[in-house]
């Protein structure tokens, strides 16, 4: 049986999809092969990856002026990619430090230029977003950057920061196509797959045209952007498996009824849990409700001493990873797309029985 995973990533992929993979693998479309031993320059590979370009393009609603990068490198490789092809020779970037993978942004940037942080909630420990009017933002600076979900500590913006002609720039890795977003209010955004888009070994780079010129000089030809889109995507060999079971999961969102059913079922989802976590003081949360992330929910038990039970007793109820990141401890549901809600209410289930034998 497929248990519940409610790992922030490599997280669970919609069981719709993983059949497919199954039955198409040894045979794709009867050529007797499988798309990993297919040549990423032959038509049939091609073919793939025109489709997921253009089945991403359809559920954002793309506009024509951006174009998409697959890119190899895990998210965290974009920390360094983002000084190194939009600087373009200015000295100074704005970041927007509200948690633990903005914070990692910020620490890469210092590498390239001197990073303003904007803004930061860390005195708050990053239990809430610093609201836009309090931003100390530079007009000079050569981007703004920010993480719209901090997959740790369970912020989300549920809003888009206003940067004028500044372009702003934002690590989408953790509710990536959880909900329509309008890509024209950004510069560029990029995301990791191992959450709501596929395998992890791929992520997705969304960059308006005006960005792209050639990276800084001594630039690794493959982290320049520019260049990446002049070979579509392959100035080498492509992860043209991760990049199939994406275009996958595209068509699988689409069948959902797209982003916005996207949408309505997380909000369902992540609405019960919280209201599970906040009808009883055994558990808790310290995110601000109003920043609370439909995806990432992380949580503590009254008592630190239940944790392991709680871990062990979750995992003979097929409910699994639901340990917190090591950075802060305790729990964490991650709940992306293809957790269904019948996961949800499991989990819920079981912590209101944990909660009666031990509370
Ligand atoms: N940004 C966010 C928001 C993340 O959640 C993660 C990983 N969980 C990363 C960046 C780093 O991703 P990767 O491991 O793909 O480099």
């Amino acid at each position: 049986m497929r248990a519940f995973n409610f790992s922030a990533g490599p997280a669970t992929l919609p069981t719709e999809v993983l059949e497919q993979v199954q039955a198409e693998l040894l045979d794709w479309r009867g050529l007797g092969l499988s798309v990993m031993e297919l040549s990423h320059r032959g038509p049939e590979f091609m073919e793939i990856l025109a489709r997921s370009e253009a089945d991403l393009r359809d559920l954002l609603n793309i506009p024509s002026e951006y174009r998409v990068i697959f890119c190899q490198e895990g998210a965290s490789a974009h920390w360094d990619m983002i000084p190194l092809n939009l600087l373009q020779g200015k000295k100074r970037a704005d970041y927007i430090e509200t948690g633990y993978w903005s914070y990692r942004a910020i620490e890469e940037g210092r590498r390239y230029c001197q990073v303003n942080i904007a803004a930061s909630n860390r005195s708050d420990q990053f239990c809430a977003i610093p609201l836009q009017q309090d931003w100390r933002l530079d007009p000079d600076a050569a981007y703004v950057h920010y993480c719209s979900n901090e997959t740790i500590d369970g912020l989300e913006f549920h809003w888009i920061p206003d940067t004028g002609s500044v372009p702003l720039v934002v690590d989408m890795s953790s509710h990536f196509l959880s909900r329509p977003v309008p890509i024209q209010r950004f510069g560029m955004v990029y995301a990791g797959a191992q959450k709501n888009i596929g395998p992890a070994g791929l992520s997705l780079v969304i960059i308006r045209d005006d960005l792209l010129h050639p990276a800084a000089p001594g630039t690794p030809f493959l982290m320049d952007y520019h260049a990446q889109v002049l070979a579509n995507s392959m100035l080498n060999t492509p992860p043209t498996f991760t990049i199939w079971v994406a275009g996958l999961v595209f068509q699988w969102i689409k069948r959902q009824g797209g982003l916005e059913a996207m949408e309505a079922r997380n909000r369902e989802k992540s609405e019960a849990l919280y209201a599970a976590l906040d009808r009883s003081d055994f558990y808790r949360t310290t995110v601000k409700r109003i920043d609370r992330s439909h995806m990432n929910i992380p949580f503590h038990l009254r008592d630190p001493a239940l944790d392991e039970k709680f871990l062990k007793e979750a995992e003979q109820h097929h409910l699994l990873q639901l340990r917190g990141h090591r950075v802060v401890g305790g729990m964490r549901a991650s709940i992306y797309n293809a957790m269904p809600m019948a996961g949800v209410q499991a989990l819920i289930a079981f912590m209101n029985d944990f909660e009666q034998r031990h509370g």
